[in-house]
């Protein structure tokens, strides 16, 4: 009897302990979501969404300032700085014995976030908008945080001015191009005009370029954290040493199943871009958001209602890739959820099935964000699993009965579903080109990149050229091109599973947002990706699928 109470008084105890916490850590998370959507704010501001040319602004205030839900910038640097410095002391003093089991996830979450964040936002450093000069990143001494800026610039002063027959066209602009102009002449001009870009990146492959002095810093720093391909493998639930073997596999398809005689780099893109070409006249630039939101509406996710805001067309000073994010996080208000408002920021200069493609892809961020239902710890996404599901819509714009109901026309399936994965497995090589550079900072990137391409794309030799550095996310965030590549397994495996569980969505199906909201979208950081997946799949993510669908793409014998 003495014993069993003296167990209830040590249960009374630990559940009082328990209730403590537990408001304790509803108050440093109240805190949290406030600074996070100071944070979105500032972001949003400095995105510069109320330039000339950009959407309009959600608020401006009686004076013409800009400002985002009733303040401006000022206003919002004042809430972040106070908050921040609340929630760091306030996470600082919570012992790790007087959390609840349910709070350990959502604290460990807010201590990593607040360990990664600057204390004050008083410069437009963190944002995405270019914020130092291409030209430093000539500079030797540069550290990794300022070189990286530095190159950063470089997409936006040379790779979205690249000069071409008396133009001057942004990246997207000139590489959908290159899928386009007829003429191999031409076609090897327009590829020779992004080498302004290429040495800013990659100088004449020197061993102390900026890229290969930033990725022996990357290298170095990251020895201490985890690498961004263990951080991928985990989040595919699949050891770190698979994700090389399944890049390899997938490229080597591509190798078989795309036989032909070897071509020069200028070509890749025109010889999986016949769809391009005979659609582009059917997607005018002003369609591309029509277009995207006719489709989400049919699949029951309707873009007005969410509020997105849109940041489409290019200008000098913007983040120089297309970006998703939020304007402001959802969460509990008296009772009642506020929703997220998420916001789209692209460089849009011209139509085409790149750039519609591109758009279907980040409004897949959009409706992903606005689907996260949960604490306010947990409201984010992680990098594989949302790349993955932003493409779980996108590639539908390849499907001919897509293209049909949405462009009016259709490309051959079979040359639709060979531009697709010209995409596709350029995202792959690059991941592999990552993964090969992490490993080995002190290998010539050039050489990579020329052994990948020769081997698996029937590419020929051209070492002279950097001409893999046309994606931001090399110089932005090293290892993030797996989240693409990587990223292309978990969108194939998904897209099958809701095929098979919801039927066909290529055209729209009123039932889809809901069922992904469900049983893919609603935990955002609550729970595991492998988990989510290995419960909605049946089985762990598997390349399978990918690797089948690429070999679909082999000629028919006649
Ligand atoms: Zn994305």
């Amino acid at each position: 009897m003495a014993r069993w109470l003296l167990a209830f008084a040590g249960i009374a105890a630990l559940a009082a302990a328990f209730a403590q916490s537990r408001d304790a850590v509803r108050r440093i998370e109240n805190t949290f979501a406030d600074w996070n959507n100071a944070n979105s704010a500032i972001d949003t501001i400095d995105s510069g969404l109320d330039s000339p040319g950009a959407a309009t602004a959600p608020n401006r205030d009686r004076k013409g300032a800009f400002g985002l839900f009733g303040k401006d910038r000022a206003q919002w640097e004042q809430i972040y700085n106070v908050k921040y410095k609340d929630l760091a002391a306030a996470l600082k003093s919570l012992q790790p014995g007087d959390v609840a089991p349910g709070d350990v996830r959502a604290v460990k979450v807010m201590r990593k976030r607040v360990a990664s964040s600057p204390a004050t936002r008083a410069s437009t450093q963190g944002s995405l908008k270019p914020a130092a000069a291409c030209r430093d990143a000539s500079r030797k001494n540069l550290p990794a945080a300022a070189l990286h800026d530095a190159m950063y610039a470089c997409f936006d002063e040379l790779g979205n001015q690249i000069e071409f027959e008396g133009a001057n066209l942004t990246r997207l602009s000139a590489l959908d191009l290159l899928s386009r102009i007829d003429d191999p002449s031409r076609r090897k001009a327009l590829f020779a005009a992004f080498t302004p870009l290429w040495q800013a990146v990659n100088g004449n492959d020197e061993p102390d370029s900026p890229y290969r002095r930033m990725i022996a810093l990357s290298g170095g720093k990251k020895s201490k954290e985890r690498s961004p391909v263990a951080e991928a493998a985990e989040e595919a639930g699949a050891p770190p040493e698979q994700m090389e073997t399944w890049l390899v596999a997938i490229l080597s398809a591509w190798r078989d199943a795309s036989r032909t005689e070897s071509m020069e780099p200028w070509d890749f893109r025109y010889r999986g871009g016949e769809a391009d070409r005979l659609l582009s006249s059917a997607i005018p630039r002003e369609s591309l958001q029509p277009l995207s939101e006719h489709y989400y509406r049919d699949l029951g996710a309707d873009l007005k209602t969410i509020g997105v805001l849109y940041d489409l067309d290019p200008r000098p000073g913007k983040a120089p890739l297309a970006y998703s994010d939020v304007a402001r996080w959802g969460r509990m208000m008296d009772g009642a959820w506020q929703p997220t408002i998420p916001r789209v920021s692209a460089n849009y200069q011209h139509g085409g099935l790149g750039a519609l493609n591109e758009l279907v892809h980040e409004l897949g961020h959009a409706v992903h964000y606005a689907a996260l239902r949960t604490r306010p710890a947990f409201m984010d996404v992680s990098a594989l699993f949302t790349e993955a599901f932003a493409d779980v819509t996108s590639w539908n714009t390849y499907d001919p009965a897509w293209q049909k109901k949405y462009l009016g026309r259709a490309a051959p399936e079979a040359t639709s579903q060979r531009s697709l994965y010209t995409g596709v497995i350029l995202d792959v090589a690059w991941s592999l080109f990552e993964i090969r550079m992490l490993r080995d900072p002190r290998a010539d990137p050039n050489q990579v990149w020329t052994a990948i391409t020769s081997q698996y794309l029937h590419i020929k030799p051209h070492p002279e050229y950097s001409w893999w550095a046309v994606r931001v996310q090399l110089v932005e965030s090293p290892g993030y091109m797996l989240n693409y590549g990587i990223g292309g397994i978990l969108t194939a495996d998904m897209r099958g599973r809701i095929q098979e569980k919801l039927g066909p969505f290529e055209t729209g199906n009123p039932k889809w947002y809901a069922f992904v909201s469900e049983h893919l979208l609603r935990w955002g950081l609550d729970r595991d990706t492998p988990g989510v997946l290995r419960e909605f799949l049946g089985r762990p993510v598997s390349p399978d699928a990918l690797i089948g669908q690429i070999r679909r793409i082999a000629p028919k014998p006649n």
